[in-house]
């Protein structure tokens, strides 16, 4: 095989072990098996960005990977953080590819990323950043090419500019070339929501399953970002006790179950859970609390084969990306905990942003309850396909998800056959 050194990153191991195995598994043509493991295009740029002391400008490097281009056009999101590399944005991307195959998208995966913490960036910084990030991005992304959305570090303000830049260099409003906007830019609430919202979905079904009531579980979850904030409001309103949840400047536990709505103003005004007067400081480590459903929804690697044992859920639901690393995973299974994957978990996000994309390219205008029924009823019909994966195949659901994935690109690719 061609050399693909380049993408190895620690991510991108793992998510070539999984797919190896998969692959194996289903006996994968050998020549779309080797090609699936390389991006098809992979735009690495540096660009410079001036702070706020006028006079300082500093470099930075940025990614835009595209793994797919057989679907229909990529998709995927953009993050900021310290340690973004290529192979980690292309471990993302593949990632990205059987998360849409596995709920049936009409899209490739793509993922992007600059190497900055977002967190000490003034406002006008960040700006600075997005908006020539944007630009060095051009040859690449477009309405029907690759459609960005938020990921970690980015948010809905951070894709109005990006829609924003876009639109100057094209001469039109160009909302279609990013999910995730605001609002007023024809982004859409449900999208806002729909990870969160729709890995609780998929938890309860995955509850279901074991004739136990979602209304009736303790609830723990990991992060409070825009992922793990609406999971813990779902479940608040499915009537669950949302017992733990953190982000990073502290904890805050309560062993009735926290007022989630409550939280949320908190949120409006400190920026933190920290603080929280319905309920104690977190000193435990969340990840290790007894619960029935914990949902890790912060940032990759969390779940490791140092604290896997000491996991006390009944069932994961990843709703960030990569939680969990391959060894944990195993630990995990032997403790008979259930692990909703990644891929499946938190494809709500897509999910959603496919909905804005079709409304932004068509002038569509559903109401935001007809998007949520929809979105609802996509994930819960996959989930219910991996199951029956999964159970025909005796494997756990990370690997029915990919065999669902894998396969669906694979033919895709198959079918369009070779050029020339
Ligand atoms: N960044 C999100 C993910 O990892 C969403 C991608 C999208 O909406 O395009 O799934």
């Amino acid at each position: 095989m061609t050399n693909g050194d380049i993408f190895a990153s620690h991510m991108y191991n793992e998510v070539i072990r999984q797919y190896d195995e998969v692959a194996e598994f289903i006996n994968l043509d050998p020549n779309i098996k080797e090609r699936l493991k390389l991006p098809q295009r992979a735009l690495t740029v540096t660009f410079p960005f001036r702070r706020d002391e006028y006079e300082e400008v500093e470099t930075v490097i940025g990614y835009r990977v595209q793994h797919v281009l057989s679907m229909g056009p990529t998709k995927g999101g953009i993050r900021y953080a310290p340690d973004v590399n290529l192979g980690e944005v292309t471990a993302l991307a593949i990632l990205m590819s059987w998360k849409s195959a596995i709920v049936g998208l009409p899209y490739g995966g793509a993922k992007g990323g600059v190497a900055i913490d977002p967190r000490p960036l003034s406002r006008a910084e960040k700006q600075r950043v997005t908006r020539r990030f944007t630009a060095e991005l051009l040859p690449v992304i477009g309405v029907d090419k690759d459609i960005p959305a938020p990921d970690l570090g980015t948010d809905e303000q951070t894709m109005a500019w990006i829609m924003d830049t876009y639109s100057n260099f094209v001469g039109s409003p160009q909302p279609g070339i990013v999910t995730g906007k605001p609002a007023s830019l024809g982004g859409s609430i449900t999208r806002r929501e729909a990870t969160g919202r729709g890995a609780v979905a998929i938890a309860k079904a995955a509850m279901d399953k074991y004739n136990k009531k979602y209304s009736d579980s303790k609830v723990v979850v990991q992060g409070f970002g825009n992922v793990g904030r609406y999971a813990a409001l779902a479940s608040y309103e499915e009537g669950a006790k949302v017992i733990a949840v953190n982000d990073l400047k502290g904890g805050v536990y309560n062993e009735k179950g926290l007022n989630i709505p409550e939280l949320f103003k908190h949120i409006a005004k400190e920026n933190t859970v920290d603080g929280f007067p319905g309920g104690d400081p977190l000193d435990s480590e969340i990840l290790e609390l007894e619960c029935d459903v914990l949902i890790p929804a912060a940032v990759g690697g969390v779940i490791t084969s140092s604290n896997a044992q000491k996991i006390k859920a009944r069932v994961i639901v990843e709703g960030a990306n990569s939680p969990t690393t391959l060894n944990a995973d195993k630990i995990l299974r032997d403790n008979d905990i259930l692990i909703i994957p990644d891929i499946l978990a938190n494809a709500g996000g897509v999910t959603g942003s496919y909905f804005e994309w079709v409304q932004n390219t068509q002038n569509y205008l559903w109401k935001e309850k007809e998007l949520y029924e929809k979105l609802i009823d996509v994930l819960t019909s996959s989930f219910e396909e991996i199951w029956v994966i999964a159970e025909k195949n005796k494997c756990d659901l990370r690997t029915a998800s990919l065999i669902k994935g894998i396969k669906r690109v694979a033919a895709a690719k198959l079918t369009r056959g070779l050029f020339p």
